[in-house]
């Protein structure tokens, strides 16, 4: 019987027991504070720095290893603030008691990413004057064996207009569609219940730009959400939004950020007027989405297409030095700046160097 929990009363064995973090519990370093990423429960926690130190640098070492290394003058009260730092680490089951023998039963999680999907998402802009082709587009999201879509309309449409587009892919792979259109005060939400009960892809249903907000009705299971949003969304570049709202713990995110960018990786845009794009709020454009002969899979295998997925934080100044860089799905464009890191042309409202979001003091999460 050893300590396992704050609570429980220390042996002598435990003097010899290794701390061990658990491997889905990873520690990141930020500029001034560390934040633990609880992968299987989707959270994360604020730590001092050193706290990333001890679980980054030293797992598999004993209490007393730690003091040595951080106290070598045993001063008492920093073996205290050392005693106080494992006990939270086990009151969060971030860490537990091992004998050294078995450390190495108890391996890292292998960070590799992959995808069995050409393209993991689909954004498709719709306005006034769209004439797109969805006969067309099912057929290539089905090449590119996409799953995910987003349709976002920047003026209202009616449901019988979602209902015609959304049976095109009856058939299709594609397992959700996210749909974010103009509001409409002539939209009633029982309405669009109906369409969500005939079109189970349909994880939410945002009207934006509306006077008001209003959660109209909270998702089951992830799916069929229905809320009103005061944002306004007028253009493909209204959407460039960093919040913390936004950041996901999961083990997908969290090791498709260590290789990749995890806006712009495995992503395809159509635009308002059908052009082909990473992201509909971009420049380059590969193809009009109407052209005939256009194959969206081909597309997506060139080098030029796939330029910005290899984009990592870990090398994107400002973004390198942030501990939310592995939880955060930014979607500015970066450049190569000539230092060797890549930069944005617009700041990020989060400052990783003084710990606050602009024009947000009380916001110091
Ligand atoms: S600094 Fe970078 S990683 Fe941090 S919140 Fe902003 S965009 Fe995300």
């Amino acid at each position: 019987m050893y300590k396992n929990h704050p609570n429980d009363q220390p042996t002598q064995a435990d003097t010899l027991k290794r701390f061990k973090r658990f491997a889905e519990c990873l520690a990141v370093a930020g500029a001034e504070r560390g934040v633990i990423y609880d992968l299987p429960r989707r959270e994360y926690k604020f730590v001092p720095s050193v706290l990333c130190d001890i679980l980054t640098q030293h797992d598999g070492k004993t209490v007393a290893d730690l003091k040595h290394i951080y106290n070598p003058q045993n001063t008492p009260q920093f073996n205290t603030l050392i005693d106080e730092y494992i006990d939270f680490l086990l009151q969060h089951d971030y860490i537990f008691w091992c004998d050294e023998e078995d450390l190495e039963l108890f391996p890292d999680i292998d960070l590799h990413w992959d995808a069995p999907h050409h393209i993991t998402n689909i954004i498709i802009d719709i306005d006034a004057n769209s004439r797109h082709d969805w006969v067309s587009i099912v057929e290539q999201v089905q090449q590119l064996n996409c799953q995910h879509l987003q349709i976002r309309s920047f003026v209202p449409q009616t449901l019988s207009f979602y209902d015609q587009v959304l049976s095109h892919f009856l058939t299709s792979v594609v397992r959700s569609v996210e749909i974010i259109t103009a509001y409409s005060p002539d939209t009633a939400v029982e309405a669009i219940q109906q369409l969500i009960q005939k079109h189970l892809r349909i994880r939410s249903f945002i009207q934006h730009t509306s006077p008001q907000y209003e959660l109209q009705v909270e998702s089951e299971n992830g799916m069929g959400h229905i809320a009103k949003v005061t944002d306004c969304i007028r253009s493909a570049n209204d959407c460039h939004i960093i919040d913390h709202g936004y950041f996901t713990v999961n083990i997908q995110l969290f090791t498709e950020a260590q290789h990749h960018h995890t806006y712009y990786n495995r992503k395809l845009g159509i635009d308002a007027q059908g052009n082909i794009k990473n992201c509909p709020s971009l420049t380059p454009s590969f193809g009009n989405i109407n052209d005939p002969n256009i194959n969206l899979k081909q597309i997506a295998q060139t080098p030029e297409f796939q330029r910005l997925w290899h984009i990592k934080k870990d090398e994107t100044a400002i973004c390198k030095d942030c501990e939310f860089r592995y939880m955060c799905v930014d979607s500015r464009e970066p450049y190569l700046g000539n230092d060797g890191l890549y930069h944005h042309h617009t700041p990020c409202p989060y400052n990783p160097y003084t710990m606050t979001w602009e024009n947000d003091d009380t916001n110091k999460l």
